[in-house]
């Protein structure tokens, strides 16, 4: 049988997959199958400039030529329902099945939606994908006050963008401060400040016990405090579940994600999976991970075709990720999770600086606010397992960067 990779899911890694498999040399059939009927798109715009942009579309991550050029076989608006390993099939919902020989497992993440009384009613969105941004942004003309319900990147990002449409905004994040699973604590008191003189109604260490509604459709949130506040719009930032299902139940390792290699590889050597859906053990974070970011899908999908095409390499790139809140540029590089001792560089009052965090001498992560400089000097240090002292850091960029060529 001809060599055929089917990749299930064309999101940021699915695409990404696609075209590395052509870029290392991969001369098989290519099936890229997604359950969405557009393009392959970038998703971070849809929770910033798409809400605001009346009519505008979805920005592809690549022409439909590509895929034609590049002989990548598009299967859209159709779901895989079965992965079949012992026959070697995957069966699509309108009863098509197809052999493989290598399957790339690039299924993303669902919104977790909370469990609580009335969240079936009209008016409560999550987002995940265009679809939800539409409908989003059709709701949002129509409403005054929105409640958005999580202070996590994409909550704190819907929430400028429907503050700065002038709409009345509260946000409600359960966690003591936004941002917890990802920042240091002066980065998220920055942001809850900036974000309440951008007029946003910051309410943290609360959370959401039921939606009320009139007619079917949500009119107001009930709060764990006792407190209720009305609105017309509900929008859900309440974190993401992977969709591990397929996977799970063609009898893959699961904790928390898919579990894949350095390699990308489940223990079925033909089928490997990347982006949001998997969970691996983090070369420079040491533990198990699930990463939800583009840098992380499209790194993962080089390094997945890689593996397909028999040159392998193990995956030791350092994370990152941005988020746009109103004028605030956040970025990180490296993951901060046993971080021990944190260093301040610049000056939150002039709206520019980064937070060093590091584990007794190593650096992990730096968290930087429109301090793009920062966050790409941190990255190759990173990179290169360079640990700067407070004294090479305040000694600015050049010094770090004759610490990086001097290595
Ligand atoms: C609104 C928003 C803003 C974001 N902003 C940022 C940002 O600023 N910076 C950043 O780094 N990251 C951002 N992210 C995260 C980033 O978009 C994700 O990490 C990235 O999309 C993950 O890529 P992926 O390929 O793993 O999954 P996805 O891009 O989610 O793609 C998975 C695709 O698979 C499809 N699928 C699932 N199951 C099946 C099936 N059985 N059959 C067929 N198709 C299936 C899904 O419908 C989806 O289309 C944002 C995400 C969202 C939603």
């Amino acid at each position: 049988m001809e060599e055929r990779v089917i990749i299930i899911g064309g999101g940021h890694g699915g695409s990404q997959a696609a075209a590395s498999l052509r870029q290392e040399g991969f001369d098989g059939a290519i099936a890229l199958v997604n359950d969405e009927t557009e393009l392959p798109y970038h998703k971070p715009p849809l929770s910033k400039t798409f809400l605001k942009t009346p009519g505008g579309g979805s920005q592809m991550l690549r022409p439909e030529s590509f895929y034609r050029d590049n002989g990548v076989e598009l299967l859209f608006g159709r779901r895989v329902e079965e992965l079949d390993r012992s026959a070697g099939r995957v069966r699509l919902d309108d009863g098509v099945s197809l052999p493989f020989s290598q399957i790339i497992l690039a299924t993303g993440a669902r919104p977790r939606l909370p469990q609580v009384e009335g969240n079936g009613l009209d008016g409560i969105f999550a987002l995940r994908n265009f679809a939800d941004a539409g409908r989003i942004r059709e709701a949002t003309a129509a409403s005054r006050s929105a409640i958005v319900v999580g202070g996590g990147f994409i909550g704190m990002e819907i929430a400028h963008t429907l503050a700065g449409l002038g709409k009345h905004v509260t946000l409600v994040e359960m966690a003591p401060r936004v941002l917890g699973r990802s920042v240091a604590p002066l980065i998220s008191s920055y942001a809850e400040r900036r974000a309440r003189e951008a007029g946003i109604d910051l309410r943290t260490g609360v959370g959401v016990s039921g939606f009320g509604g009139a007619n079917g459709r949500v009119d107001a949130v009930r709060l764990t405090d006792g407190s209720r506040i009305s609105a017309d719009l509900v929008v859900l930032g309440t974190g993401v579940v992977p969709n591990v299902e397929l996977a799970a139940a063609a009898g893959l390792a699961i904790d928390n994600g898919i579990v894949v290699d350095e390699q990308m590889r489940t223990a079925d050597p033909r089928i490997l999976a990347l982006g949001d859906v998997t969970s691996f053990h983090h070369w420079h974070a040491a533990r198990p991970v699930r990463l939800e970011s583009v840098q992380n899908a499209s790194d993962q999908a080089k390094h997945a075709a890689r593996t397909i095409t028999g040159k392998p390499s193990a995956f030791h790139e350092v994370p990152w990720f941005w988020s746009d809140q109103g004028d605030i540029k956040l970025q990180t590089a490296g993951l901060s999770f046993d971080a021990d001792r944190h260093l301040l560089a610049g000056d939150p009052e002039a709206n520019a600086f980064s937070v060093w965090h590091f584990a007794g001498p190593r650096l992990l992560a730096v968290d930087s606010i429109n301090r793009a400089a920062d966050h790409m000097i941190a990255r190759r240090l990173l990179a290169a397992g360079i640990d700067p002292t407070e004294e090479d850091i305040n000694l600015g960029t050049p010094r770090l960067k004759e610490m990086i060529s001097s290595k």
